[in-house]
């Protein structure tokens, strides 16, 4: 089928093209070979991972993370590292001399404190008696950062604080200020500057559905540098409800009793390596940060990451799947943070990673959570021109410098991987634009490819709803063998493996450009002053082409024996085509926008 060959304008020009692409969907004829190769080779890897991947021992590391609120360096926190070395030793990782090592590191990041949670809770006391929330049951209603109270505790009158015109200095001492707003927005005014004991704070973001949710209580934390020791607790639609009533009818008085401890910040981290057989020193890097109190933010990354990391070990000494040449490198760390760290103490290693996947809420059941399985993109056009199917999730578009935006062969790789695991199992997945958030961020800021597997909107996102019975460990399986066999892909990548992903790639880009142009065509049609919109679309459809042309030219740093002038010459060929067919398009809309003009 020359067609699919053929150089890319053809596809916009020729309705013919359009009318076998539109007859390959419409009949779910399988898409010309050259994208399956890389479906084929995936499928080799994820067959065998899927066998080795044992879900109810996944399960069962969320199950132990749930116990602990993880908090940076907290004695929980490290804690479960301690769980994930002593699985991985138990596993066959050893400290050295072998190609399967785990490490654990502790630093101690001076001038910070961990924030370590023994006990609390927040009784009524007055117009009724009655207790709304301990740390044992709802651990998430006490905020990080939160500090002890005496050891009998301290009764108080809750005073809504929202209306208040001005607090006068102490104006609140002795009081718990309460607020809808964050702890954080009003931490200055009601405890720096009112001399508030404590703050109650409702505040919960609307993709909670806290409407629909009444009991949820949404995370929150006080400002670790705040210079006046205050507890706060979060409270659910239902008592904001409760207590607004009651405070319109006379004074409300609460007994709050808080037991924490900050101590110097000492942070363990886990890393296990599959050691390269023969680019060691160059790293195909799998993430997970251990923090936060959350079942699928983020026990499931951890728990998931962990199971890769034993199935892959398994399957390797067992000969069933090659040794990589490259090393693969999981790390369990402290979000966003340890990867900081990292890059600083160790430049040398940092800058060999030559890829990072980053597993954060991986195992949401989406029955249960809603939303669904997400491919967090790196930097590409669509997050800043964002047109379907491209669409931001709830959690919104973060910040990105557009020298972020590198063409690579990353996003689309990793969704070869998840389309090959719907050969076997049906799996509801997609791609967002980059927005960030997570440990993929501090690699994509130095210019390495990085890409986000996680889930959204998870309605129980950093709720007390997110617990174990929110999280599917056929989802934790199905992330971990797509990641896994896209790594493996990476650490093992032949000339057949790049040139496959080459075929792919340019299959995706012709996707991608009819999208846009079809976009565009449009915009300069609807447009009042079609010419001014023929610059705008011109522009968008330029970003895409300089993706696209790195992308092609990101491959050549795959192979294990470096690059050949084979593969240059079809990365050449490839950027040459579509420069070509890109001038063959504008010359088009420029067309359509003089007639329209005209008309
Ligand atoms: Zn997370």
């Amino acid at each position: 089928m020359h067609v699919i060959h053929m150089h890319f304008s053809h596809s916009l020009r020729l309705p013919k093209i359009r009318f076998i692409r539109f007859l390959s969907l419409v009949f779910l004829l399988p898409l010309p070979a050259s994208g399956q190769r890389l479906h084929d080779h995936l499928q080799a890897y994820q067959v065998k991972i899927d066998s080795a991947f044992t879900e109810p021992r996944a399960l069962e590391t969320v199950a132990y993370f749930q116990q602990f609120w993880r908090d940076g360096g907290n004695a929980d926190f490290n804690a479960c590292m301690d769980y994930i070395a002593e699985q991985l030793h138990g596993a066959g990782f050893a400290r050295e001399r072998s190609p399967f090592q785990v490490h654990t590191a502790d630093t101690i990041i001076a001038g910070s404190k961990s924030w370590q949670p023994h006990a609390a809770s927040l009784r009524m006391i007055a117009p009724m008696d009655t207790l709304l929330y301990t740390l044992t049951r709802t651990k998430m209603a006490l905020c990080v950062g939160s500090h002890s109270t005496p050891d009998t505790g301290v009764t108080a009158e809750l005073v809504f604080i929202d209306t208040l015109k001005q607090i006068g200095k102490d104006g609140l001492a002795g009081k718990i200020a309460y607020t809808h707003r964050s702890p954080f927005s009003v931490y200055q005014k009601a405890v720096m500057q009112g001399g508030a004991v404590g703050i109650v704070s409702s505040s919960i973001p609307e993709f909670n559905r806290p409407d629909q949710n009444l009991d949820l209580v949404s995370m929150s934390g006080l400002p670790r540098q705040g210079e006046r020791p205050a507890f706060c607790f979060k409270i659910s639609r239902r008592w904001q409800q409760t207590l607004d009533s009651l405070l319109a009818r006379g004074p409300v008085i609460l007994h709050a009793r808080v037991r924490t401890e900050f101590l110097p910040k000492h942070v363990r981290e886990v890393t296990a390596s599959i050691i390269g057989a023969e680019k060691p020193d160059e790293i195909i890097a799998l993430i997970a940060h251990v923090d936060e109190p959350g079942a699928n933010d983020n026990a499931s990354g951890s728990a998931a990451l962990l199971e890769m990391a034993r199935s892959l070990r398994r399957l390797i000494a067992a000969g069933e799947l090659p040794r990589p040449a490259r090393t693969l490198r999981f790390m369990w760390v402290e979000e966003i943070a340890s990867i900081r760290r990292w890059k600083t103490s160790r430049p040398d290693k940092f800058h060999k990673v030559k890829v990072a996947f980053v597993l954060d809420m991986v195992g949401e059941d989406t029955n249960k959570t809603g939303g669904r399985f997400l491919i967090e993109k790196m930097p590409d056009p669509s997050a800043i021109w964002t047109r379907p199917p491209d669409a931001h999730t709830e959690w919104g578009q973060g910040f990105m410098p557009k020298s972020w935006m590198k063409g690579s062969y990353l996003n689309d790789l990793l969704f070869a991987a998840c389309e090959t695991v719907t050969r076997r199992e049906p799996w509801d997945f997609a791609t967002n634009p980059f927005e960030g958030g997570s440990d993929h961020v501090p690699f994509l800021a130095e210019g390495i490819p990085a890409i986000l597997a996680w889930h959204f909107t998870d309605r129980f996102y950093h709720t007390s709803g997110d617990n174990l019975d929110k999280v599917s460990k056929a989802e934790m399986r199905r992330v971990a063998v797509a990641v896994a066999s896209a790594a493996l892909y990476l650490a093992n990548a032949t000339p057949e493996h790049v040139g496959a992903l080459l075929d792919w790639l340019q299959q995706r880009a012709t996707w991608r450009m009819n999208n846009e142009i079809g976009h565009s065509r449009k915009a300069i049609l609807q447009a009042s002053d079609p010419a001014k919109a023929f610059e705008q679309q011109k522009t968008i459809l330029q970003a895409w082409l300089n993706w696209y042309r790195q992308a092609f030219g990101s491959v050549a740093s795959l192979p294990i024996h470096g690059t050949t002038a084979a593969l240059q010459a079809q990365i050449n060929r490839l950027q040459h085509r579509l420069e070509q067919d890109f001038h063959s398009w504008i010359q088009g809309l420029h067309h359509d926008s003089q007639e329209a003009s005209t008309h």
